[in-house]
Formats: C-alpha cells, sequence, structure tokens
C-alpha cells in the first residue's frame, strides 16, 4: 500500500544531507515537501533581513524540488492547524522534520509531536542542524558548559563521522497535490527594494550554499587562520546565513573543508572550531533559554547604562558615530546584510562599553538587520561582547576601536568601501579623522565628530563596572 509522509521544512532548507528528508524517502512512497510561515507568537520571529532571505531561499528550495519532480506546500500558520489540515487532506501516516533549539520551537515541536503519535501518526525529528546535539555532551560533573575550550574538547571527539547524505534524485509526487499558498503570499520580500545590495554578495539557496563553499575551499580557506581577522579582505567563507537557513548542512560543511585539496592543516581546524563556536552556542541558548533576553551572568542584571542613550544608538544603527570602523561596520551591514566578524565584535563593544546602551539593543538590531541572525550565535555574541555571557570577554577589557582599526584595516580600505566620504584621507588619518587639519576635509562637517570621547567613556564604563563589584576596582588596565 503506498504511504505518504509529510516532511516539514524549517531552517533546513535543501535536499542534500537532509536526515528527515532522507528518512521519509526510505520508509514511503510519497513525500510532500512542506513549509508553514509559524511566526504567530514567537518573540523572535525572523527580522527583515532574514525574511527577504527566506523568500528567495524558498524560491530557490521550492525550484529544486520541481527539478526532482515535486514541489514545496506552502501555508500559512500555526503550525498546527497548518500542518493538522494537511495531514487529514493528504491522509500521510507520518511527518517528519529536523530539529530547532530555541525554546518556542522546541515547546511546540514537543508538543505537536506528542498530540501526533496520540493520534497514531508516524511523527519523528532528527538532527540535521548541529554536528553535536546539546545533551550529547556534558563537564565531568554532569553539567552544561560555560567555557568554549573545554566544550570543545570534548565535543569536537564526538563529530560524526558519516560523510554526508547525497541530495535524492527524485521525489515521487503524491497522486495528487493538497492546495498552497504560493511563497510571495507570506509577504516576506520587502516592499522597498532596500535589500538589493545584498544579492550582489549572496545568492541564497542551496546551489548558492555549495558554491559559496565551492569558492572557500579554493580560495581563503588557505591562510583562513590569520586572513579571517582583516575585513577588507575575503578572508572568510560567508556561508553564516546559509548555515542558518540549512541551505547547507554543518556536516556538509565540516566535511568540505576538512577535504579541501591543499589546505593547510591549521586553517582547516581553525576554521572548524569556529563551527565549534556555533555549535557553544546551541549548547548554551538549549540550556539557558533565557539568555535571548537576560545575562547568563546573573551580577549584571542591573548594570547601570547610560541614562538618554537614544541619540547614540541612532547614531550607531546609521553608521554616524564618527568613529571610521564602527560606521563602516555598521553600514555594511545595512547595505549588505551581513558584517565581517572583527568589526562585529568592535561595534557590539563600542555599543555596550562606549555608548553604554543595553547590549539587547545591539542584539535586537542585528536581529532585524543580519541576514544570518540566529539567536543562538547573535545572543552568545553580544553577551561576550558584553562581558556577562558563557565564556565573554572580561568587563574591563574595552577594545579600542582605532586601535582596532589600525592593526585590522591598516591601509583603511575597508572604512573606504563603506565610509566613501573618508576615502580621499591618507591611511594614517582615516582612522582618526578628528585630528585632520587640511583644507579639503571639515571634521565635524564633512564626517561627524566622535559621539562619545573614548578614554572617557571607557573609564565612565569602568567605574560603572566597579559600582556593581566593589572588588573590580582599580581594574582598569
Ligand atoms: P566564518 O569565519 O567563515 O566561519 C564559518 C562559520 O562558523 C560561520 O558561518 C558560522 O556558522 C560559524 N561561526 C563563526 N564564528 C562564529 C561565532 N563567533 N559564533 C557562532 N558561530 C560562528 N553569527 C551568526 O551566524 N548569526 C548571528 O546572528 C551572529 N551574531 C553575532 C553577533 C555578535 C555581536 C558577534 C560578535 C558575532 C555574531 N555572530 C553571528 C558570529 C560571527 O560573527 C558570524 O558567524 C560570522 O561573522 C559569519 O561569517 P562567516 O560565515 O564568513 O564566518
Amino acid at each position: 500500500m503506498s504511504s505518504t509522509a509529510l516532511v516539514w521544512l524549517r531552517r533546513d532548507l535543501r535536499l542534500a544531507d537532509n536526515p528527515a528528508l532522507s528518512a521519509a524517502l526510505q520508509a514511503h512512497e510519497n513525500v510532500i515537501p512542506v513549509f508553514v510561515a509559524d511566526d504567530s507568537d514567537d518573540p523572535w520571529s525572523p527580522g527583515g533581513a532574514a525574511n527577504a532571505w527566506l523568500h528567495r531561499s524558498l524560491t530557490a528550495l521550492d525550484r529544486a524540488l520541481s527539478e526532482l519532480g515535486s514541489r514545496l506546500i506552502v501555508r500559512d500558520g500555526p503550525a498546527e492547524t497548518a500542518l493538522g489540515a494537511l495531514i487529514d487532506e493528504t491522509g500521510a501516516a507520518a511527518i517528519y522534520w529536523n530539529r530547532l533549539y530555541d525554546s518556542h520551537s522546541r515547546r511546540r515541536d514537543e508538543t505537536l509531536k506528542r498530540r501526533w503519535r496520540e493520534a497514531g501518526l508516524d511523527a519523528r525529528s532528527f538532527n540535521g542542524h548541529l554536528l553535536i546535539e546539546p545533551w550529547e555532551v556534558e563537564t565531568g560533573s554532569g553539567n552544561p558548559y560555560k567555557v568554549f575550550t573545554p566544550f570543545w574538547r570534548n565535543a569536537s571527539q564526538r563529530i560524526p563521522s558519516r560523510e554526508p547524505i547525497a541530495k535524492p534524485r527524485q521525489l515521487k509526487p503524491p497522486a495528487e497535490w493538497p492546495a498552497s499558498v504560493t511563497i510571495e503570499a507570506l509577504g516576506l520580500k520587502p516592499t522597498i527594494r532596500w535589500d538589493s545590495g545584498f544579492w550582489t554578495v549572496f545568492e541564497p539557496g542551496e546551489a548558492g550554499a555549495q558554491a559559496a563553499l565551492r569558492r572557500f575551499r579554493r580560495g581563503a580557506i588557505t591562510g583562513y587562520h590569520e586572513m579571517r581577522d582583516y575585513p577588507a579582505d575575503d578572508g572568510v567563507s560567508q556561508l553564516s546565513a546559509h548555515i542558518h537557513f540549512g541551505e547547507i548542512s554543518p556536516l556538509a560543511v565540516w566535511h568540505g573543508a576538512g577535504s579541501a585539496p591543499d589546505a593547510p592543516p591549521v586553517d582547516v581546524e581553525h576554521f572548524q572550531r569556529e563551527l565549534g563556536w556555533r555549535e557553544f552556542a546551541h549548547h548554551v541558548l538549549y540550556h539557558f533559554d533565557r539568555t535571548p533576553t537576560e545575562p547568563l551572568n546573573d551580577k549584571y542584571r542591573d548594570f547601570p547604562w547610560r541614562e538618554g542613550y537614544e541619540p547614540l544608538l541612532a547614531a550607531w544603527r546609521t553608521g554616524n558615530t564618527g568613529i571610521p570602523l564602527v560606521d563602516a561596520g555598521m553600514r555594511q551591514l545595512w547595505q549588505t546584510g551581513w558584517m565581517h566578524n572583527r568589526v562585529r565584535m568592535v561595534v557590539a563593544s563600542f555599543l555596550v562599553k562606549n555608548i553604554r546602551a543595553p547590549w539587547l539593543e545591539g542584539a535586537r538590531w542585528f536581529w532585524d538587520t543580519l541576514v544570518d541572525a540566529d539567536l543562538a550565535s547573535n545572543t552568545l555574541g553580544w553577551q561576550w561582547a558584553a562581558g556577562c555571557g558563557a565564556d565573554a570577554a572580561p568587563y574591563f577589557r574595552v577594545f579600542n576601536p582605532v586601535l582596532q582599526s589600525q592593526k585590522f584595516d591598516k591601509s583603511g580600505d575597508y572604512i573606504r568601501r563603506f565610509v566613501p566620504e573618508l576615502s580621499q584621507l591618507d591611511n594614517k588619518t582615516i582612522h582618526e579623522p578628528w585630528r585632520y587639519s587640511g583644507s579639503d576635509f571639515t571634521p565635524g562637517t564633512d564626517y561627524p565628530l566622535p559621539v562619545v570621547d573614548l578614554k572617557t567613556s571607557r573609564n565612565e564604563a569602568l567605574d560603572a563596572l566597579a559600582a556593581l563589584d566593589p572588588a573590580k576596582r582599580g581594574a582598569k588596565n
């Protein structure tokens, strides 16, 4: 007897190495791929940039499915109603999906799995999103890890040795396709085309993800260990949004890097270690699910943020702080939906420590503007920068954005690319335009003066920390 399975696709928008899809194809004759737009009660429903990406990713997936004789069925949520109706309409005996690890998805998925199983359905979830599931590693005393190095020492020993599963050759369509709304109807695409700059850099979808991995294996992986810190160079993979949406599996990226011809082991290891940070971020999110809005370290709950920080926050968001590297990063984010990791650390430190605005303000702005906005990695990144999270930078270690700029964008090429009003400044002054004294550029007129004095604001941040914890008084090194 022919049996039908639904494959509920969420952030696994791919055909290759998709464990839920592959299990459904093995056990059932007809497989119906489904996407449900279900973010009604999700406090972290995707932001504008991520939705713009999602629109294109779903379109690419539908196209790829049609090449295999199938299609993507799209429904409006909530998931329970939409999928319940589809199960009834198609007579599906099974529903499979790959797991997500944020508390909203977990609660929903656990409830649905229980209900569907009680109703006699074969409801099953798989790991298609991580190398190591958050519960697979623990400290010697049986607790979750809060520090990356021991986490990775343990987790990196347990990476599955299996090869990624190949893309299926065909998906047999059901006798009759259930109704579907169009991807367009989900309203994910921006009505004003503020996203056009994104697509000069990125190609959402599985083919785009694989092309990005191929490019990286052929090029930037060699030298990654060193070059990953220089934002003007193409020294990183730019795979983050592809990985976030599951257009490529972490295992395929892991193996892809490991088998890159001629790539020096130091570069491969460093890159795989960065994938390890993504694993760690999910481990922390899973075990401490309040961290998207609350510091992991309780001590920082009452940190005295600057009163009236809002105008400074506005200058930060629009890339008008008067600090060139910070502004270049914030404008790269606005124009391309992505920002280099080194610069993410610098802009986050500047917001939290020099402007002294709450880290959650920064996290929310990133959430709305990053194409790779990911609850686990974004939360970890912001709490790291604020000094209140897992394996965080000590609060008193304040990045100096001018020194960072002189070190990592020595020739000013990155700044020139995104802050064109500074392009005529020489390699020295471009990092500190307020020091310029010629006649063809006027600091404060042609480009803003710094919104805060770096030294004073740093000292104020350290005093605020000392007020929070008298033991830290005097730790101004
Ligand atoms: P590569 O250097 O090529 O690294 C390969 C992959 O490893 C990345 O695609 C990513 O999946 C993973 N990775 C690398 N560094 C990290 C890291 N520090 N933490 C977690 N995973 C990592 N990353 C996101 O994917 N989404 C976010 O929302 C996000 N927010 C961040 C916020 C802040 C304040 C900071 C400091 C970092 C944030 N990161 C986030 C981590 C990191 O900046 C990006 O993953 C990285 O810049 C993506 O570029 P890439 O793909 O070229 O990275």
